[in-house]
């Protein structure tokens, strides 16, 4: 009798308190529905006393009908309610809304902010240079004259001398200040170019890094995309050695990675750094045990590196006797494949939802 009493209490004050359909529905469940309280307990009534039956079942009974009187002028009273405010067009506020997609940003880009904000932390500041490059800052300045066959290593895309380049899309060089220098233009093969023109109109001590786009001319497979991203870097000071660049880079892969990293360095040959480095980084995966990642060697091949070569000091005008520096390039799609176990660039450039929105 008490647990009547104080179910119907309860009842009434959900009731009351109820503001829409939905909630007066769910009042009615509660109570009166198929598993409802005051439903269970009449239900449960022919198990007790005949004398009990009675009294419980008539007080039962008279709780049942007394709340679904209330339901059903609270439903009423609602519904007019919903009635008088409907707007032209009816709308179901019961129905599932659709989920908004919005866009995010490009997994390189995302990269490519990650490595900005460690090497801004670390004292670099971030410099952009221009897709269009002439043949003077991709090639020569950097010590690789025209018949030298360290020009191969680069396959270029070359623009007819006639070309119209839209100016918004890229920064056409000014030919004034190349005066007698090799103006050809060509899409860059790397941002190095960017190192030239810094130096050029600022004086060291300097740290730059160079985020960018970069195009070879070659054949696309599962490493190789004929337009990719690059991050360039250079130091420059009085005395800077190898050591403070593998230092610099050892903490670089440490923030990069968000755990402790190792690197060595192989002797390697560019022409606008001597000596030159491949930078190897100990393997993430296996720790250099040796894994499919990195084809059992230990080791992932992250960078090229080196000392600023005395040609390009004097190329940007900078006596190579009173500085010295150090470059590296590192690709943004790998440093981006690395970090997320990615095994073919491709997936970086095709533009497939199905694979950008796992970022
Ligand atoms: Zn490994």
């Amino acid at each position: 009798m008490k647990d009547l009493k104080d179910i119907k209490n309860r009842a009434e004050k959900e009731v009351s308190s109820a503001r829409n359909n939905e909630t007066i529905r769910q009042v009615f469940q509660k109570y009166l529905g198929k598993k409802g309280e005051v439903t269970l307990i009449l239900r449960s009534l022919k198990d007790l006393p005949e004398k009990k039956r009675k009294e419980i079942g008539k007080l039962a009974n008279a709780i049942r009908q007394e709340l679904e009187e209330k339901i059903t002028i609270k439903g009423r009273a609602i519904g007019a309610k919903v009635e008088r405010n409907k707007p032209k067009k009816r709308i179901d506020f019961s129905f599932p809304g659709h989920k908004l997609t919005t866009g995010h940003l490009h997994p390189i880009t995302q990269v490519e902010r990650e490595v900005e904000d460690i090497f801004q932390r670390l004292g670099f500041s971030v410099i952009e240079g221009p897709e269009v490059e002439s043949e003077w800052y991709n090639f020569d300045a950097l010590n690789i004259p025209a018949n030298h066959p360290a020009r191969d290593m680069w396959d270029t895309f070359w623009l007819r001398s006639n070309q119209k380049i839209p100016i918004s899309k890229f920064q056409i060089p000014n030919k004034s200040k190349i005066k007698n220098k090799n103006q050809n233009l060509l899409l860059r093969t790397h941002t190095s170019p960017v190192q030239v023109r810094y130096m050029e109109k600022h004086n060291p001590p300097l740290r730059i890094i160079v985020p960018g786009r970069t195009f070879r001319y070659e054949a696309t497979d599962a490493s190789h995309e004929i337009n990719f991203y690059q991050v360039e870097g250079l130091m420059v000071d009085k005395k800077i050695s190898a050591a403070n660049m593998k230092a610099i880079m050892e903490r670089f892969f440490e923030m990069f990675f968000r755990q402790s990293a190792k690197i060595r360095l192989r002797p390697s040959f560019f022409p606008f750094t001597e000596p030159s480095f491949e930078v190897d980084v100990r393997c993430l995966i296996c720790g250099g045990k040796g894994c499919s990642v990195c084809s059992k060697r230990g080791w992932l091949e992250m960078a090229g590196a080196g000392m600023v070569h005395p040609q390009v000091f004097k190329s940007a005008g900078l006596n190579p006797r009173n500085w010295q520096g150090f470059a590296f390039g590192m690709g943004l799609d790998r440093l981006t494949m690395m970090k997320y176990k990615i095994d073919d660039v491709r997936l970086l450039y095709k533009g497939d939802l199905r694979f950008l929105e796992q970022f």
